[in-house]
């Protein structure tokens, strides 16, 4: 499966948390890298997104929505960090 950058995310985050944490630097629980998380990797598919780490292919999150409600999984990232207003 190809993926686009982290990027392509940014309006299902500001849909579903009303923040686009794309535009945001987040860790990875899984290697511990640092980054912009507009540079991750983005597979999206009818039945949701995720967003895998660009350096370890780790899964950061996953939101899947149905015609209810949105379930967004962020347990890949160790933290992000949203620079204050
Ligand atoms: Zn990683």
């Amino acid at each position: 499966m190809t993926h686009v950058d982290g990027n392509a995310l940014a309006g299902a985050f500001a849909t579903t948390l009303g923040i686009d944490i794309t535009a945001t630097i987040g860790r990875c629980r899984g290697c511990g890298n640092s980054f912009d998380l507009a540079r991750t990797h983005a597979f999206i598919t009818a039945m949701g997104a995720v967003m895998r780490c660009s350096d370890c292919q780790a899964v950061l999150a996953v939101i899947v929505q149905n015609p209810r409600e949105a379930l967004v999984n962020l347990s890949g990232l160790a933290y992000i960090t949203v620079p204050s207003l």
